[in-house]
């Protein structure tokens, strides 16, 4: 019946954070035997040695050099090579492994998602950034080094299970299901007094910092959109969300016919990363198992377009296309770190993604990022939206200090 053999050779790209972190336990739970060629952290130099010694790669890389010292100490006498820096990062994704688990946070990951997509590997992709930003240049990189895009992103996940990709053309609506987030319950004038510690709390998931707050502001679903447009060739006006407090229903597919595909589970990441590592088998594994009688009743509620402008912002930059969906998960970065430093509030969040966007659209720099080469390109939009949402950001700190 295993047609398919399992990926032995594996790099899990953002070990140390929340989806690597299920990646490795997956691993573990499945007892899966695996032979993992890189394990890549950000700062965690400690999580990410102690994973080191566990799954013993060829080389683990911390992207903060001035961590490098100290994990190689760490690593003496195991044989395991230490290295350092984003530079290193891409070249660990672009070797040997079939299968790349793309889970670090951000633009940041971009250059070694590609790395790993031009090395014919299977991306298994949970950065969503990456693909709002590289969008269909990350891809065809992939095809065209015979690699594949596998989405983990959960709803992602759902639609790549039900989604019939030789009848795109009858796909009449993908419609993407979401919690909510934390404030879905809230006043626009509670969220105003939002804290990072409230922002982070999510309902159902224990996830990192950044798409925690994307998930509280719904900037989250307005990525999940962009994504899966790229990723499903769908156009904008068919893909819709819905609020689905329980997330239990983790997407659906409406065809021409009337007829709706839908993918349920308990809401836990290692299942779609199961599913993207077996694909097209199934991975047996002790999963939480789907008790509707238990789960209690499903609920649906239209988005609330007014209290959540971060959906409707993501919306018209898929819309705009070109670098739109690059500035707005530029300025959407630098405005989540800053309300995280407790520089801005939460609603300048999007505030501050609006007023990015509407700059560059003036000053004609939303038509830039016109060099030749995807990830060069997607540098230069990335820069021109920092530049000028730090510029913004820091204007409405200073307000805030002046209250
Ligand atoms: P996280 O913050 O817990 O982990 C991020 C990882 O990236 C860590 O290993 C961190 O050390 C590393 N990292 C951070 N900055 C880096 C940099 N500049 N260079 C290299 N490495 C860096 O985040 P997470 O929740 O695991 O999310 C990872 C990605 O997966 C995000 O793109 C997120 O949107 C996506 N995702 C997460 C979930 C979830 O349940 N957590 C679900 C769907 C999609
Ligand atoms: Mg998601």
């Amino acid at each position: 019946m295993n047609a398919h053999a399992l990926p032995r050779k594996v790099t899990v790209l953002g070990s140390t954070g929340s989806v690597g972190l299920s990646t490795l336990d997956l691993f573990e739970l499945a007892k899966v035997e695996v032979e993992v060629v890189g394990l890549t952290g950000g700062r965690n130099v400690a999580r990410l040695a102690e994973q080191a010694l566990r799954w013993r790669p060829q080389v683990a890389v911390i992207e903060d050099e001035t961590a490098l010292p100290e994990l190689r100490d760490r690593l003496k006498g195991s044989g395991i090579q230490a290295a350092a820096g984003a530079t290193a990062i891409a070249e660990i994704a672009a070797a040997d492994a079939q299968w790349v688990m793309s889970a670090i946070v951000g633009f940041a990951g971009l250059a070694p998602t590609l790395a790993a997509a031009r090395a014919g590997a299977v991306v298994a992709l949970a950065n969503k950034e990456s693909l709002v930003c590289g969008g269909p240049g990350l891809l065809r990189t992939a095809k065209l080094a015979g690699g594949v895009v596998i989405p983990v992103d959960s709803e992602h996940s759902a639609i790549f299970q039900v989604f019939d990709s030789r009848a795109n053309a009858q796909v009449s609506r993908v419609i993407l299901t979401s919690s909510g987030g934390p404030f879905r319950t809230w006043t626009k004038a509670q969220m105003a007094h939002a804290t990072p510690e409230q922002a982070v709390a999510h309902p159902n998931f224990s996830m990192g910092a950044k798409i925690s707050v994307d998930s509280a502001s719904m900037m989250n679903k307005g990525l999940e959109i962009i994504e899966a447009a790229y990723l499903f060739s769908m156009p904008p006006e068919r893909l819709e969300v819905l609020i689905h407090h329980q997330q239990i229903i983790h997407s659906m597919v409406e065809y021409a016919d009337g007829s709706t595909l839908a993918q349920l589970g308990p809401p836990d990441m290692r299942a779609p990363i199961a599913c993207a590592f077996a694909w097209p088998d199934r991975l047996p594994w002790p999963a939480p198992r789907l008790e509707l009688v238990t789960s209690g009743p499903l609920t649906f509620e239209e988005p609330d377009l007014q209290k959540f402008p971060a959906l409707g912002l993501a919306k018209a930059a898929l819309a705009a296309g070109g670098a739109a969906p690059g500035a707005l998960n530029a300025a959407n970065e630098v405005a989540v770190a800053a309300f995280l430093d407790r520089k801005i509030g939460f609603l300048d969040i999007a505030a501050t993604v609006a007023e990015t966007l509407e700059r560059l659209e003036r000053t004609g720099e939303l038509a830039a990022g016109a060099s030749g080469d995807a990830l060069e390109s997607a540098r230069e939009t990335d820069a021109a939206a920092r530049r000028i949402a730090s510029v913004v950001t820091a204007g409405l700190s200073d307000a805030r200090q002046a209250q």
